[in-house]
């Protein structure tokens, strides 16, 4: 059985407890609900992996609760790292360091590299810090799966399978950190997330873009990552100017109900009202200018659409800039390689 509590003093005293002697805890943070476990545990970690049915080769980020506390898992902070340190944790940044030799490989899948951030949810802060250990955390999902946003969410795909959910309410940001390469010469953007490339080109000047970041706007190699963030329907997606990508919807959606096909429209605001006359099931995002509010709403509206069973799930990107560069990564990743980009366009660029 999963035990669920309110995220206050009580519950928050019990899910320490419950970290420390080895268990696992899914917990708010600002980005989505992670699933905790003691990161300095071999065998609390192994229970992660299993948990979400993870594969040993995606490492985790381990949370802490105060700088102080860096020194338990990796060396002296570089003037790059300490900067970024300094103006954006605690947050939704998570720095690639050196591993620290107390940091299991099982954490960091054999890299000699850890993953590190300092959340700045009050609830996943108090809890890190009353467990008394740093807590190796991905995301509260089975793997594969949407991020969760809610307890709810965290039930629904790990109920049975975890020890305790902290019910601190909806994560604000809705969407993963940011997650920046300091190992190597040129700080490099592996996710993008809720800490904007924008703000790091401004702090570091150079940051180049690798991994899955590199890949943004649908040219995405085939692979294992590609799963990620799936919903159930096939999701296909449109990259271009938004009347384009709407005209391009419109005629999706039209060619897919007559062929006898349910219909499912992750949008703006705007076009919900502009598509309305068509007989598809609409789940408005917030309005198009408002990216912060559409990555707030992205993987709870995902989940709701989903569980309606469309045949197919259509939505469109809203540009790259700032937390939007966030947004179409996601939805890159579950349309899984359908994605359909109507215009050329600087903005896809990779540098
Ligand atoms: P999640 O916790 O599910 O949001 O995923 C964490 C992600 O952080 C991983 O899938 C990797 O992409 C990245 N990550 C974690 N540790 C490292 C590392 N040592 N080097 C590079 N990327 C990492
Ligand atoms: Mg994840």
């Amino acid at each position: 059985m999963t035990k669920v509590l309110p995220a206050d003093a009580a519950g928050i005293r019990e899910a320490a407890a419950t970290l420390a002697a080895g268990g696992l805890v899914a917990f708010p943070t600002e980005t989505v609900y992670g699933l905790g476990g003691d990161a300095l545990s071999t065998a609390a970690v192994a229970r992660i992996f299993a948990a979400k049915g993870r594969p040993a080769e995606d490492p985790l980020i381990v949370h802490l609760a105060d700088l102080a506390d860096l020194p338990r898992v990796t060396g002296a902070l570089s003037p790059q790292a300490a900067l970024l340190a300094g103006r954006l944790w605690p947050g939704p940044l998570t720095l690639v360091l050196p591993r620290g030799p107390a940091v299991p490989h099982s954490v960091t899948a054999g890299r000699e590299t850890v993953a590190v951030r300092l959340p700045a949810h009050p609830v996943a802060r108090a809890l890190i810090a009353a467990a008394g250990t740093p807590v190796a955390a991905p995301s509260a999902n089975r793997f594969g799966h949407t991020s969760p946003t809610s307890a709810a969410h965290v039930l629904a795909d790990l109920g049975g399978r975890i020890d305790l959910v902290l019910d601190g309410g909806p994560a604000t940001i809705g969407v993963e950190s940011t997650v920046l390469d300091l190992s190597g010469p040129v700080p490099t953007l592996l996710r993008p997330g809720g800490v904007s490339l924008e703000t790091l080109r401004e702090l570091l000047g150079e940051v180049a873009l690798g991994g899955r970041a590199a890949e943004a706007g649908g040219q995405i190699a085939p692979g294992l990552l590609d799963r990620h963030y799936a919903p159930e329907s096939a999701l296909h997606l449109c990259v271009g100017a938004p009347a384009a990508c709407r005209g391009w919807i419109r005629a999706q959606a039209a060619r897919q109900i007559a062929a006898g096909r349910r219909v499912g429209l992750l949008v703006p605001d705007e076009d919900a009202a502009l598509l309305a006359g068509l007989a598809a099931d609409i789940e408005p995002l917030g309005p198009a200018g408002d990216p912060a509010a559409i990555a707030g709403r992205l993987y709870a509206a995902l989940r709701a659409l989903d569980a309606r069973r469309p045949d197919v799930i259509l939505a469109r990107d809203i540009g790259d800039v700032g937390i939007a560069r966030a947004i179409l990564d996601r939805l890159t990743r579950a349309a899984a390689g359908r994605v359909s980009i109507l215009t050329p366009s600087e903005r896809r660029a990779t540098q």
